[in-house]
């Protein structure tokens, strides 16, 4: 059995374009990065620092601290990575043409909505007494944002974009369009798959958030159960024909090499 580590979004890639998978996977054709791309692994870079030391954010509120000043703190903070970012990453910046500002604008963007709930159960914990690090540890929900998993058993691993942690854990998939396809129901199933391992209690709710609503997703065994199957088929795939559909073609970046082989 192979112990190949299958990502969630190759779960969902796999769902869009098999074929595109295989090329990746087993013809070994790389997809030239896009700045969108390199825009993404810096943001993801900057999400991995923060959620390393957001204990000691909260820990670090003091008492009589406002809903602003808090957002205030939250946000300082996440700069003073992007910048640490940005040097760290210097030549990328200059490749790929990126601004500063850019990175500045859709970070803070994603976390626009985060922070506010964030600041919300923060105050919530002030009210009650807490302080230090019983603020953090008595966050009552917790959220945790673009948090990265890994199981060796489940031979998964994945980024969930928000998590709500309390005495449930509840999952987020973020979309920035305004429909919902089965694919995100699956995308969805995988991350509950790999929060259980983590968290160790059962998870049979999500939600998908996209531009227009928030709908709660019921984590079927059905669904579990194709994820684990399209994983084992990315890890014992040998070949895949074109699609059925050609529109998903046009604005694919491997379609060069895919129409050689
Ligand atoms: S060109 Fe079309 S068939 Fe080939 S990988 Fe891209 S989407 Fe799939």
């Amino acid at each position: 059995m192979s112990k190949e580590i299958i990502n969630v979004t190759e779960i969902a890639e796999y769902l869009y374009c098999p074929r595109k998978i295989f090329l990746k996977r087993v013809k070994k054709i790389k997809e030239p990065p896009t700045k969108a791309m390199i825009l993404g692994f810096l943001k993801h870079k900057v999400f991995d620092i923060f959620n390393k030391n957001e204990s000691m954010i909260v820990s670090n509120i003091k008492e009589n601290i406002t809903k602003e000043q808090i957002l205030i703190s939250y946000r300082n903070y996440l700069n003073e990575i992007i910048r640490e970012i940005s040097r760290n990453y210097e030549n990328l910046f200059k490749i790929f043409k990126i601004e500063l500002l850019t990175l500045e604008t859709q970070t803070l963007g994603f976390l626009k909505k985060d922070l506010l709930i964030r600041a919300d159960s923060i105050k919530n914990a002030l009210n009650l007494g807490f302080k230090g690090k019983e603020l953090w540890r008595n966050l009552k929900p917790k959220y945790l944002t673009e948090f990265q998993i890994i199981s060796e058993r489940l031979r998964l691993k994945g980024r969930v974009d928000r998590i709500m942690v309390s005495d449930k854990i509840l999952p987020y998939e973020i979309k920035t369009r305004s429909e919902i396809y089965e694919s995100d129901k699956i995308q969805l199933a995988a991350y509950s798959l790999l929060l259980e391992e983590e968290f160790g209690k059962k998870i049979e709710w999500g939600i998908i958030e996209t531009k227009r609503k928030e709908e709660e997703i019921f984590i079927t065994k059905e669904l579990k159960n194709k994820v684990l199957e399209i994983a084992d088929k990315i890890r014992n795939m040998k070949n895949a024909p074109f699609p059925s559909n050609f529109n998903k073609c046009k604005s694919c970046r491997l379609r060069g090499e895919c129409f050689e082989i």
